[in-house]
């Protein structure tokens, strides 16, 4: 019943198709695992209502760091961006939902913790750029892009939360 609502609700234009509904790529960085982070930086995620489509722990490569970051390749900092994210297990996420990417930014906080809001993730558990704890993508192209990139064929779940009905009017 609630999947024939749900096709009447996307045929009326009321909610988008899966397919088209934003997704955001998230991933706690090898310091937020060190530190024992996880589950506080997902439970940020849960709590405003956005939909985990998928995660995995997992030791990134070189080449894979480096294709992410590509467009960040003439910093100075970038040797170090690398070693950095290289350096132990990130945790990746694929979140959804309408409007995630800039939402996701805000939750998030400034690139450098000592400027981000108190509030956000940053802003709240980190106190340098070089180790700012989380990443979330910057546009919803971008989104696409870095989900496809992390995750494999077969990786992210389609399923459908039973708390939209309560979150989305
Ligand atoms: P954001 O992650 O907020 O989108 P950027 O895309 O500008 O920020 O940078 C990507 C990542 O590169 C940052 O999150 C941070 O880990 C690292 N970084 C950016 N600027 C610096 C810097 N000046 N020194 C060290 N690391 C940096």
């Amino acid at each position: 019943r609630r999947a024939a609502a749900r096709a009447r609700a996307v045929s009326r234009g009321i909610v988008a198709s899966s397919s088209e509904v934003e997704q955001s790529y998230i991933m706690i960085k090898p310091d937020g695992v060190q530190r024992g982070l996880v589950g506080e930086i997902i439970s940020r995620f849960e709590k405003k209502g956005f939909v985990l489509k998928g995660l995995k722990l997992f030791q990134c490569p070189t080449d894979l760091s480096q294709e992410h970051y590509k467009d960040l390749k003439d910093k100075p900092f970038f040797p170090k961006l690398i070693d950095y994210i290289t350096s132990g297990p990130v945790v990746c996420m694929a979140w959804e939902g309408d409007g995630v990417v800039a939402s996701a930014r805000k939750l998030i906080g400034a690139t450098n913790p000592l400027q981000a809001e108190p509030g956000t993730i940053r802003g709240d558990l980190a106190v340098q750029t070089g180790r700012n704890v989380v990443h979330g993508s910057d546009s919803p192209d971008n989104g696409k892009r870095e989900i496809a990139l992390w995750f494999k064929e077969g990786e992210l779940c389609e399923w459908e939360s039973v708390q939209t009905p309560w979150l989305i009017e």
